[in-house]
């Protein structure tokens, strides 16, 4: 493709975008292909000669486009969303042009200080201590494995690494029941072992006892186990529940054990004074993470991973070979020692472009936006006769069920609402997803798009309620 070539295509291409994010509404949010349908329509062998990109152009909309979930549909009420915005995407496509690899000061200067100062800008956004210092991630889950390398190295002196595993090395990191999954795969990936991983019982508002927390580490400390780490959640995958972060701190400090937040979700809504209020001590853990690439407009991947001891976490993974020393290595960050891959793309620079195009202000007012919506939603459940509400919904994600009077067994419920929700969703208008919470099967409707209104939020409702009470049963 030559240069001129690119510029036409790309207009082109630029004015479908637009067009797209303009009509998202008109798609259907979930695809309703079938398994193989789109791999079917694709040559088993790649084009021996270069094609054209009209060629190409016409089957990215015509076949791979009719095969795509529309996350940033109106009508996506799914999971957690990864909701993108315009700036971010302009971010991106300036990323991909310049085609840089970002994992030392010297590979792109300007991309390892904006990261620094967009991280500290960040940090004073949500209110975490000054003494953090802040790295972008490609994901929470990777977030979270640095976090228990880290954890696990300041712990050994650095001597895993080194030896390995010594059995004296007993360690045993805790989460609760609601902790997300991708804590379980990081405590195997770190070597702990799963049996290692202790989950501990929660309040009915799904958050961690504590004392429960501190019964484990008392007890596993008296069997001759090593208590390593705990990984608190602000905002759980099911329901947005907060665990108890102060409390668990003051565990931690006093069994030497690393606290980690996964705020993944939820953390954007710490950028507001009043959601910063229901998780005092937030300023004691030791490391932080949450995704901009969820719920602070900026697609994905983007993971803001927060850490207060720089040196646990630089000496864990720090490498260098003859061909990546520097003249500048004691001076600057050199963040391929800041988690596992050695590469990173340049990730900042759409962060930056979405905090100025908002700014502080429009980003919490977008956020109070979404709360007030899943705050009006809860309270449309509350009044619904023949509608449960399952968790107490802090924010913007409200689990519910359906619950028929007279249809009291668990096993029916759980088969009516999975129907039920089957049912919400065929149509292609909206789109929600299920969780489990004491054992039942809930429905969970989240309102977190970068373009979700409550004139959005009741629409979709409405044909939640339509779809469900249309027929007679
Ligand atoms: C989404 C989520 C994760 C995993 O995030 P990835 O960035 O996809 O790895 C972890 N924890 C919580 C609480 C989440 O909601």
């Amino acid at each position: 493709m030559t240069n001129e070539e690119f510029r036409l295509n790309a207009h082109e291409l630029v004015d479908w975008m637009a067009d797209y994010l303009g009509n998202l509404e008109h798609y259907s949010v979930k695809s309703d292909i079938k398994p193989g349908d789109i791999k079917s329509q694709l040559p088993s062998a790649a084009p021996v000669n270069g094609e054209d990109f009209q060629a190409i152009f016409s089957d990215f909309k015509n076949i791979i486009i009719p095969g795509m979930t529309h996350w940033q549909h109106p009508g996506f009420f799914a999971y957690f969303p990864a909701n993108n915005s315009e700036p971010s995407i302009l971010a991106e496509m300036l990323t991909a042009t310049m085609g840089a690899q970002c994992m030392l000061w010297l590979t792109s200067p300007a991309a390892e200080e904006l990261e620094e100062r967009v991280m500290e800008w960040l940090r004073d956004i949500l209110g975490l201590p000054k003494e953090f210092i802040g790295v972008i991630q490609d994901s929470s889950s990777s977030a979270t494995l640095v976090a228990l390398l880290s954890a696990r190295e300041k712990r050994s002196g650095f001597e895993i690494n080194r030896r390995g595993f010594s059995p004296a090395d007993k360690f045993r990191v805790y989460t609760s029941t609601q902790g997300h999954s991708s804590i379980d795969k990081d405590v195997k990936i770190a070597g702990i072992g799963i049996e290692n991983l202790v989950k501990i019982e929660v309040d009915p508002n799904f958050a961690i006892l504590a004392d429960k927390l501190e019964e484990a580490i008392t007890r596993d400390l008296a069997d001759g186990l090593v208590p390593l780490a705990v990984v608190s959640t602000f905002g759980t995958t099911s329901s947005t529940a907060i665990d108890p972060i102060g409390e668990i701190g003051i565990i931690c400090a006093k069994y030497n054990c690393w606290h980690h937040v996964d705020a993944s979700y939820a953390g954007t809504a710490l950028m507001l004074s009043e959601i910063r209020e229901m998780a005092p001590g937030m300023d004691r853990c030791d490391s932080f993470v949450v995704n901009p690439h969820k719920w602070m407009f900026t697609n994905f991947d983007c993971s803001a991973y927060f850490i207060r001891d720089k040196q646990a976490l630089v000496n864990t993974f720090s490498i260098l070979p003859e061909y990546l020393k520097t003249q500048e290595d004691k001076l600057v960050n050199n963040y391929r020692d800041w988690g596992v891959p050695l590469g990173r793309r340049f990730r900042a620079l759409k962060l930056w472009f979405v905090i100025r195009t908002y700014g502080i202000a429009g980003m919490q007012q977008m956020i109070r936006h979404h709360i007030a919506a899943g705050q009006w939603l809860k309270a449309e459940i509350l009044k619904t006769p023949g509608i449960e509400l399952m968790a107490p919904a802090p924010f913007n994600l409200v689990c519910f069920r359906f619950h028929p009077e007279g249809m009291d067994d668990a096993t029916l419920l759980d088969k009516y609402n999975e129907n039920k929700l089957h049912e919400i969703n065929r149509s292609g208008t909206v789109f929600l997803t299920q969780t489990r919470l004491n054992g039942k099967y809930v429905i969970r409707f989240v309102a977190g798009q970068t373009h979700t209104t409550l004139e959005t939020v009741k629409c979709g409702w409405n044909h939640v309620l339509e779809s469900a009470f249309s027929d007679a049963d």
